[in-house]
């Protein structure tokens, strides 16, 4: 059977990245454009089913880009799943009715992006893998079943406790845990541990993230989160 064809469009070099390969890695075939002209080009040469075009994109915005492709020839036909930063972008692409099938709000997970492509173009063959458990935020990726992570793409080693930190972490971005909380998620309730065990830890995780090291902020007198994306990009 052939494969499902992806084009992503996306400016953000991080996203695009980790969407190529966690896509290639499902078994789509992927290509990819970092802005507007060209992905409107490729899209015409590549013929992609799905095409998941970011809304904010230099030059050409993907309203725009959006616009055009319905109206093209060529890749009319194609579906349409946007990339919007915000919500109130979500309420401007209906309001717009720039002809997208469907969006999704970032950070949005590899998982539920698979199953929105997969909705979309309406393929039900029984041979179609189990979908993965991946979590992803910006350039990090760690995959549940697997207990793999990968940054930047490049797989990274983390102990058991550590990847089980990332993960707390990585569900719910932003929010704060304190050292309680991570003890009981990370290592166990029933572990009898000090609460600097989880500081330990967390040295150890940031040491491993490289560039993602201060991702992982400490709340003083509280304890850990995620920083949230969207706190320093801004497109
Ligand atoms: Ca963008």
């Amino acid at each position: 059977m052939a494969r499902l064809k992806v084009l992503i469009v996306e400016d953000e070099r991080t996203i695009s990245d980790v969407l190529v390969y966690n896509l290639t890695e499902f078994g789509f075939e992927v290509q990819a454009a970092t802005n507007g002209l060209e992905g409107i080009d490729r899209a015409k040469r590549f013929l992609p089913d799905v095409i998941l075009l970011d809304v904010m994109l230099p030059g050409m915005d993907g309203l725009e880009v959006c616009r055009q492709l319905r109206a093209g020839a060529e890749t009319k036909a194609s579906k349409i799943i946007m990339l919007t930063a915000k919500s109130e972008e979500a309420d401007q692409l209906v309001g717009f009715n720039v002809g997208a099938d469907d969006y999704v709000t970032k950070p949005f997970s590899v998982r539920v992006l698979i199953e929105r492509i997969k909705s979309i173009t309406r393929r039900t063959s029984a041979d179609d893998e189990p979908l993965e458990s991946i979590l992803v935020y910006g350039s990090i990726s760690i995959d549940r079943t697997k207990h793999r992570v990968v940054v930047d793409n490049e797989h990274v080693l983390l102990t058991a406790s550590e990847f089980r930190l990332l993960e707390t972490l990585l569900r719910n971005p932003g929010r704060v845990y304190d050292r309680t909380e991570l003890i009981e998620s990370a290592l166990g309730a029933d572990t009898l541990v000090l609460e600097r065990t989880i500081d330990v830890h967390i040295r150890s995780l940031r040491k491993k993230l490289g560039r993602y090291a201060d991702r992982i902020e400490t709340v003083r007198g509280v304890g850990y989160r995620f920083r949230e994306l969207q706190e320093e990009s801004n497109e």
